[in-house]
């Protein structure tokens, strides 16, 4: 078993779906990511809240044994995201974007971190992405995700984040406006030419694609789940899943083959979340609904 470092945000999210409203509620990427990875492997956290993030949404966390020992808190805010779907539940309209606290994050890795094996560039400015990277001596496997916020203000920075990293997980919409391609296939090929051995693409309801150059496609269905209440997390929930699966074996750089079982984790993951607000749903998931679930998907396919 080895563990997954992950950096990412920790965010207070105001959300608006079809189903209903949560304002402030526990949210981003590397909350979503931990609270899945956590399923299968250690987790080591590094991010930055505020003074008003609140004790038991901390306890999220805790409660999964995930290593708080890099995210600090300092005065100020709690970085707020707030957005909105409408009839198109697979893509998030964001209506506002306050960084607050990750505005000033200069994150220095602590020494127990430093030997992680696997490592998640959860979605984060590039910088702070780069810069967690730098310091971890010697990774086996590392991962990114983005998003459009990144995508339209520090495109040469992701680029270069690209570059350095073994898999990167993107939305079709992102993917297609990075690349400047409206072909999905054309898509993830620009993406991989990019940097990335591996490139996977969610689609939302449609499921995912994972790609490599050497290999292909691998194309996986999504759990046919008929109460979407918010897909907020559903991208980062897939990555922890996946990473958290990798880990789970230990200390060996992934083959093909253990890409797509990690594929199937995610896409489990990811159907959970989207269940409910927040984190409700992801954190009641247990090993035996896990397995159920998996069960179901394989059957499916
Ligand atoms: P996703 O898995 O793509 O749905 O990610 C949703 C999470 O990303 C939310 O909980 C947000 O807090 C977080 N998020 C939204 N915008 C940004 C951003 N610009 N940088 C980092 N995290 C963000």
């Amino acid at each position: 078993m080895s563990e997954v470092l992950v950096v990412g945000s920790l965010a207070y999210d105001s959300v608006k779906t079809p189903s209903g409203t949560a304002a402030k509620s526990l949210g981003g990427s590397a909350n979503y990511f931990a609270v899945a990875a956590s399923l299968f492997a250690p987790v080591r956290v590094v991010g930055v809240v505020g003074e008003d993030y609140s004790a038991e949404d901390k306890a999220v966390l805790i409660k999964r044994n995930v290593d708080l020992t890099g995210m600090q808190t300092v005065p100020g805010k709690t970085f707020h995201w707030e957005g909105t779907y409408e009839q198109n539940l697979n893509e998030a309209v964001t209506l506002k974007t306050e960084l607050n606290v990750f505005a000033h994050f200069n994150p220095s890795l602590p020494a127990s971190y430093r030997n992680s094996s696997f490592v998640f560039l959860a979605n984060i400015d590039p910088d702070l992405q780069l810069q967690v990277l730098s310091q971890v001596e010697k990774p086996l496997f590392v991962g990114m995700d983005s998003m459009n916020f990144w995508i339209n203000s520090k495109q040469e920075e992701l680029k270069k984040v690209l570059r350095k990293v073994d898999i990167v997980f993107m939305n079709e919409t992102e993917a297609k406006m990075l690349t400047q391609t409206s072909n999905t296939i054309r898509a993830i090929k620009a993406v991989a030419a990019l940097g990335p051995k591996f490139v996977v693409l969610k689609k939302g309801e449609y499921g995912s694609t994972l790609y490599s150059p050497g290999h292909g496609f691998y194309q996986t269905p999504a759990l046919p789940i008929e109460s979407v209440v918010d897909p907020t997390g559903a991208g980062d929930s897939f990555a922890g899943g996946f990473f958290g699966t990798l880990a789970a074996a230990g200390a060996k750089v992934p083959e093909w083959n253990d890409l797509k079982a990690a594929t199937l984790a995610g896409t489990v993951m990811s159907s959970q979340t989207i269940q409910d607000f927040s984190l409700n749903a992801l954190a009641k998931v247990d090993r035996s609904l896990f397995d159920m679930q998996l069960l179901q998907l394989k059957q499916m396919m």
